[in-house]
C-alpha cells in the first residue's frame, strides 16, 4: 500500500527541468507571474463566454498576488472587459489585453482611445468581414475596442479554412490594418500590438527582475521569444514552439503554479 502523501509531498508530474527553474526563479528579487488565460488558466471551450480558469489554478495565482514583491499580470488576446467577465482577476492583477493594446495597471488606467482615422479603418475592416461571415455558415466575428475577430471554431473544417483565407486576400494589404492568427480565429487589429510588447511592458511597469510566462497559442510566441535569460517559458500544449519547457494541458498550470507558490513563499520566508 502506498502510504498516504502529505501535500508537501504530492508528487508532481511537472519535469525535474522545470522544477528546478521554478526553485530557481522564485528567489528573485521581485517576480512577474505573467499568464495566458485562455488554454492556460481556463481550458479551451467552444463559446468564449463560458472559460473559467481551473480552480487550482485560480487559487494559486490569487495567493501569488498576496505575496510581498510579487506582481501576477494576466495577458490575453481578449479585450479587457472580455478578460473580466471570465476571469475574475484578483484586484491587484495588472491585465494587458487585446494582445497588448489595451493595459490596466490599476485604477485610474487610460482607455485605449482610437483617432478618426482608425476608427473609420475599424469600420472598413468590419463590412469586409461581415460578407465573409454571411457566406460562412458557424463563423462569427467579435468586436474589441481596437479590431474585429473571426472566429471559425464552430464551423466545418472547409467552411472555415476558405473563411480565413478569403479575410485575409482582402485585408492583408491594407494599411494599418494587422492580422494575428490564432486557435481558429483571425483577428485584425487597427493598433499595432503583441504579447511580446505587452510583457516588456509588465516587466518595466512592475519592476520585476525575473518573469515566469505560460501560453498555449501561437499569438503567445511572440511573448516567448522575448523573455529574457533568467525568465521562465512555459509553452502549454503540443504545438511548435520556442519555449524552454513544455506541459501539455491547463491542468498542469495548476501544477505549475502551486510548484510556484510553494517555492516562493519559501524564498520570501513566508
Ligand atoms: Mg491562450
Amino acid at each position: 500500500m502506498t502510504p498516504e502523501l502529505s501535500p508537501e509531498q504530492t508528487p508532481l508530474s511537472l519535469s525535474p527541468d522545470l522544477l528546478e527553474s521554478v526553485r530557481g526563479i522564485a528567489a528573485t528579487e521581485h517576480l512577474l507571474v505573467a499568464m495566458d488565460f485562455d488554454g492556460t488558466m481556463s481550458p479551451l471551450v467552444d463559446h468564449a463566454a463560458d472559460a473559467r480558469a481551473l480552480p487550482r489554478s485560480a487559487a494559486a495565482f490569487a495567493a501569488l498576488t498576496e505575496l510581498p514583491r510579487t506582481t501576477t499580470a494576466l495577458i490575453s488576446g481578449r479585450a479587457l472587459d472580455s478578460l473580466r467577465a471570465v476571469a475574475f482577476p484578483p484586484e491587484k492583477t495588472l491585465l494587458v489585453g487585446s494582445h497588448g493594446a489595451e493595459v490596466w495597471m490599476g485604477p485610474g488606467s487610460a482607455k485605449l482611445e482610437l483617432d478618426d482615422d482608425r476608427r473609420e479603418l475599424l469600420a472598413g475592416v468590419r463590412r469586409e468581414l461581415e460578407g465573409i461571415v454571411e457566406a460562412a455558415p458557424g463563423t462569427l466575428l467579435e468586436d474589441k475596442p481596437a479590431a474585429v475577430v473571426l472566429h471559425t471554431r464552430l464551423a466545418a473544417d472547409d467552411v472555415a479554412v476558405d473563411a480565413v483565407a478569403a479575410a485575409r486576400a482582402v485585408l492583408q494589404q491594407r494599411p494599418g490594418v494587422f492580422l494575428k492568427s490564432g486557435n481558429r480565429v483571425l483577428e485584425a487589429s487597427v493598433v499595432h500590438a503583441s504579447k511580446g510588447e505587452g510583457v516588456a511592458f509588465l516587466r518595466q511597469a512592475s519592476g520585476a527582475t525575473a518573469t515566469v510566462f505560460a501560453g498555449d497559442d501561437t499569438t503567445d510566441e511572440d511573448a516567448l521569444a522575448n523573455l529574457l535569460p533568467g525568465d521562465l517559458g512555459v509553452k502549454v500544449g503540443l504545438d511548435f514552439t520556442q519555449a524552454q519547457f513544455r506541459i501539455e494541458a491547463p491542468a498542469h498550470v495548476a501544477e505549475l503554479l502551486e510548484a510556484l507558490l510553494r517555492e516562493r513563499k519559501r524564498a520570501l520566508g513566508v
